[in-house]
C-alpha cells in the first residue's frame, strides 16, 4: 500500500480525496472551503515552496505525489515536480482538458494583463470570471467601462464595478439572467474546462458575447498525466 499526498483545490480532487483511507493526505492551500467529513488526513496552507514540499514529503514517507490542482495553478504544479524529482518518487496530474471553441464562439485568447486590457478596450461592460486578480485593477477602469466581477466571495467594488460573490456549479438559466441584467458585451475567463462554469460560455455563443480567454499557463512534464477522476482512480487500482 502506498502513501498518497493529494495536492486539491478543485472539485475533481475532492471526488478523489473522498476515496482515499487514513494513511493518504489531502493537501490545500487553504482559500476555499475545507470539508470536514473525509477519512483521509486533511492538510491546510503552503509548505514553503518546492524545498519545503520534499521536506514535508521525506518527514511523512509519501510514495507518490498526486497533483490534482486548478490547471492554472501553475506555482504548485512546478513545486510539486520538483519536489518529487527531488525526493525521487512519482509525480502524476490531473490534468483537465481544456475547452474547444465550438460552431458560434466568438474567442480571443490573451497572454496576461496587458493584452486583456488591450482587448477590452471596444467593449463597455465586461464580466470576469478569473477570480479576484482583476480586483488589483480597478483603479485602472477607464471611463465608460462598468465592470461586473465574479469571484468566490464578494469583496469591495467601486463606483465603475460590481463585485458578485458566487460559487459553481451555475446553470445556464442564471447566467443568462447575469448577462441580461448586467447587459454584459463581452466575456474575460480562463479555459478551466472545468463542467461547473462552462455555462457562462453556452450563454455567451448563444447571445453573440465575444470571450476574451486568459491562455493556459504551461505545466511540468510529470511522470503519468491522467484526464478525469475515474482515469485517476482506475491508475491508483489497489494502491489505495
Ligand atoms: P499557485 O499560484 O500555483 O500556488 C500558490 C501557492 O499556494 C503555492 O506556491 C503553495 O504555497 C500554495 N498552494 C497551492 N495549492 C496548494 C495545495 N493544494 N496545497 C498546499 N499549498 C498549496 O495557486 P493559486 O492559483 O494561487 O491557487 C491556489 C489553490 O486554489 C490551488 O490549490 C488551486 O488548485 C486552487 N484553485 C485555483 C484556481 C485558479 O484559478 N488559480 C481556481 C480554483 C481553485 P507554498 O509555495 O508555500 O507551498
Amino acid at each position: 500500500m502506498k502513501r498518497i499526498l493529494l495536492l486539491g483545490g478543485v472539485t475533481e480532487a475532492l471526488a478523489i480525496a473522498r476515496t482515499l483511507g487514513p494513511q493518504h493526505i489531502y493537501s490545500l492551500a487553504g482559500i476555499g472551503r475545507v470539508p470536514t467529513d473525509l477519512t483521509c488526513q486533511v492538510r491546510v496552507g503552503g509548505y514553503g515552496g518546492a524545498d519545503g514540499l520534499a521536506q514535508f514529503i521525506r518527514e511523512q514517507g509519501i510514495d507518490l505525489l498526486l497533483d490534482a490542482t486548478h490547471p492554472y495553478a501553475a506555482q504548485i504544479s512546478h513545486n510539486a515536480a520538483q519536489a518529487a524529482r527531488a525526493c525521487a518518487i512519482p509525480c502524476w496530474a490531473l490534468r483537465r482538458p481544456a475547452w474547444q471553441p465550438q460552431t458560434g464562439d466568438d474567442w480571443r485568447e490573451v497572454a496576461d494583463w496587458a493584452e486583456l486590457t488591450q482587448a477590452l478596450k471596444p467593449y463597455r461592460r465586461p464580466l470576469f470570471t478569473l477570480g479576484r486578480e482583476p480586483l488589483q485593477h480597478l483603479h485602472e477602469i477607464p471611463p465608460g467601462q462598468f465592470w461586473t466581477l465574479r469571484a468566490l466571495d464578494v469583496y469591495p467594488g467601486n463606483e465603475r464595478c460590481e463585485v458578485i460573490g458566487a460559487r459553481g456549479p451555475f446553470h445556464r438559466e442564471d447566467e443568462r439572467e447575469l448577462f441580461q441584467r448586467r447587459q454584459i458585451d463581452v466575456l474575460v475567463s480562463k479555459n478551466s474546462g472545468s463542467t461547473a462554469t462552462e455555462p457562462k460560455l453556452e450563454v455567451a455563443r448563444e447571445l453573440g458575447v465575444p470571450v476574451l480567454v486568459l491562455k493556459r499557463p504551461v505545466l511540468p512534464a510529470v511522470d503519468r498525466e491522467l484526464g478525469g477522476v475515474s482515469e485517476v482512480l482506475f491508475a491508483l487500482g489497489n494502491l489505495i
